[in-house]
């Protein structure tokens, strides 16, 4: 897309495992490389990558590929940087950089948790010369092994933040240290030489770096810690819908983050790991698109990050991505015009007003009918009974089929690219219908109460899940078993 936009940071945040499925490099590439081609068509110009190098899909070889797509498209791929914790610059064991493999070689850069003081295995302390000297050779190894366009680190997180006696005239200095969900002054040591590594070989890169939560207006008594970091460096604030535009940011580059970009999964009902924002549904949230970039208008920062970002397949990931883009772009835009503009290329002018409608209710009904849906799913795919167990609401329902039927006219209206879309979108939302319909029965109520004996008992529960998704015809590759292959989606 040609146009211009006053944001110059465009920027999708995902994991690996919310994109691509099953976990190996063929999957990883293919997705991936579809989400750089929607981010080129739509006007994104970056994709954080968390899980980048995993020897479970394709290590190194399958990450320089999604790089090089990356970089060919005009989209910069970001790899995660743990810088303390989650994992270092690769995911498993054995690949270069691993941050638990440091960990275990040498004991005595672990880091000693705030609260109890233990000794984490999967933490480092950040205030040790051997660490600072480890992070430096990570960040020159990840820049020169791969076309990345720059970065996003995290440093250690909530507990995980060392409280050694090393790192006392820290926490002296910065007493929010033991108090809030990262550290400044951690960030004021790690930021600096991993920035300095990745922009020796890629003079342009975008080093990014997660300030967490609160935003800086909430944490001004912190903000000079900051002034230890390069000014060409980019403070990623989890703003979510918070506002205030009497403050300015404390550093030059800022961009916004909000961890709801898009929570549709198109190839399951859950991720086959880290599933927990990823699943199957279609959740629309346009309101929510024009606040966020209403917002961030307002307060002047340069960029936003879409968090909780799977693939586009999906059409209501795919409406999202383009929505938040375009009211960030135009925030006095109103939803008809949006329609016009921007649903009308995607299902066909007559079908556009339909699906606004469709849109905007499904933004405050999906919820609703949800953890019903997802408690359900999960005892179909898992066979174990789930914590989700609450019986789906007549009302909500009604309205579910209204919506339904709503679908399936925007349907007839549609074009054929709109018809393809409106095929997956029908489909989900007759799937929740139908599993919100059997959390009503006596059935259900049955088998709720016997969770204990289910629990106790996986081929029985296996087959009671089987039976189900027989009984109310769903799609057997979707909700059909895959014992122990993820975990709840929390
Ligand atoms: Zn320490």
């Amino acid at each position: 897309m040609s146009r211009s936009h006053p944001m110059p940071y465009r920027i999708l945040w995902t994991w690996d495992s919310w994109v691509c499925d099953p976990f190996i490099a063929e999957s990883y590439v293919a997705e991936y490389r579809e989400l750089i081609d929607f981010a080129a068509r739509t006007g994104y110009n970056g994709i954080i990558i968390w899980g980048f190098v995993d020897a479970r899909h394709g290590g190194i070889e399958a990450a320089r590929q999604v790089a090089g797509y990356g970089l060919q498209q005009g989209v910069r791929i970001l790899p995660g940087v743990g810088a303390g914790g989650y994992h270092g610059y690769s995911m498993t064991p054995g690949l270069p950089y691993h941050l638990e493999d440091l960990l275990r070689e040498k004991p005595h850069l672990r880091a000693q948790i705030r609260g109890s003081h233990m000794v984490e295995d999967h933490a480092g302390c950040l205030y040790q010369p051997e660490f600072q000297e480890w992070l430096r050779e990570g960040a020159e190894w990840l820049a020169a092994t791969f076309p990345i366009g720059g970065v996003n680190i995290e440093t250690n997180e909530m507990e995980w933040i060392c409280d050694c006696p090393l790192a006392s005239e820290a926490t002296r200095r910065e007493p929010n240290r033991l108090k809030y969900a990262n550290s400044y002054s951690d960030l004021a040591i790690a930021v600096p030489i991993i920035f300095q590594e990745t922009r020796r070989k890629h003079p342009d890169a975008w080093v990014t770096y997660a300030t967490y939560e609160p935003a800086w207006f909430r944490r001004m008594e912190d903000a000079w810690l900051l002034k230890g970091i390069p000014r060409e460096a980019i403070a990623q604030w989890n703003m979510e819908l918070d506002c205030d535009a009497s403050i300015p940011p404390p550093v030059p580059e800022n961009i916004s983050l909000i961890h709801s970009g898009g929570w549709s999964y198109h190839l399951d009902a859950f991720p086959p790991t880290w599933t927990f924002t990823q699943y199957r549904c279609f959740w629309p949230l346009l309101r929510q698109a024009h606040q966020f970039g209403a917002n961030q208008r307002a307060m002047g920062v340069q960029g936003l990050v879409l968090g909780c970002v799977g693939s586009a397949a999906m059409p209501d990931n795919e409406v999202n991505y383009i929505a938040y883009l375009e009211f960030a772009r135009d925030p006095d835009m109103d939803f008809e015009t949006f329609a016009a503009e921007h649903l009308a290329p995607l299902y066909g002018e007559p079908a556009a007003p339909l699906m606004l409608r469709l849109m905007l209710a499904q933004e405050e009904l999906h919820p609703k009918l949800a953890p019903v849906w997802s408690g359900w799913a999960w005892f179909l795919r898992e066979g174990s009974p789930s914590r989700r167990l609450l019986a789906a609401e007549e009302s909500v329902l009604k309205e579910w089929e209204d919506q339904l039927a709503l679908a399936r006219r925007a349907r007839e209206a549609a074009s054929p690219e709109g018809a393809r879309r409106l095929d997956a979108v029908t489909q989900v939302l007759d799937e929740y219908l139908r599993i919100g319909r059997f959390s009503r029965t006596g059935a259900a109520a049955a088998m709720i109460q016997d969770q204990e004996r289910l629990r106790n008992n996986p081929d029985e529960a296996g087959a009671a899940s089987d039976q189900l998704v027989a009984e109310l015809e769903l799609l057997e590759d979707i909700y059909g078993p895959r014992r122990g292959s993820g975990q709840d989606s929390g």
